[in-house]
């Protein structure tokens, strides 16, 4: 398979502005924001979409969301508000086929 862009900042193959990480998930800020606040939730496992996700990543999901929710406090956004987002294949509006959430605030 040919190098995923989101596998490569994963694996320190490709910079990014991470923020945080931990042994599943890496966030870093959108390299092309669409709010002030921009940042990517990403498992380091590759799963191509939503579509693609099977029972034993049911507690990934809720970690990302967990940590949507944590960010979204440090950011300083919890109060103001904020909006989540998954992208589910190229009519859905994905452009990168690697699981990611979308925070936006
Ligand atoms: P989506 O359209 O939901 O697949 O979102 C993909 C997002 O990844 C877009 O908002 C891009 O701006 C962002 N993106 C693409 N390449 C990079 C990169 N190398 N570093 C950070 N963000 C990226
Ligand atoms: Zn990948």
């Amino acid at each position: 398979m040919g190098k995923c862009i989101f596998c490569k900042i994963a694996n320190g193959e490709q910079k990014a502005d991470i923020i945080f990480e931990n042994d599943k998930i890496v966030v870093f800020k959108d390299i092309n924001p669409k709010a002030p606040v921009h940042l990517l939730i990403v498992p380091r496992k590759h799963i191509r979409s939503i579509n693609n996700l099977k029972k034993e990543d049911n507690s990934l999901i809720g970690e990302m969301i967990f940590l949507a929710k944590d960010l979204a406090k440090k950011q300083k956004i919890d109060k103001e508000g904020y909006r989540l987002m998954f992208c589910v294949e190229k009519g859905g509006g994905q452009s990168v086929f690697h699981l990611h959430l979308h925070l936006y605030g």
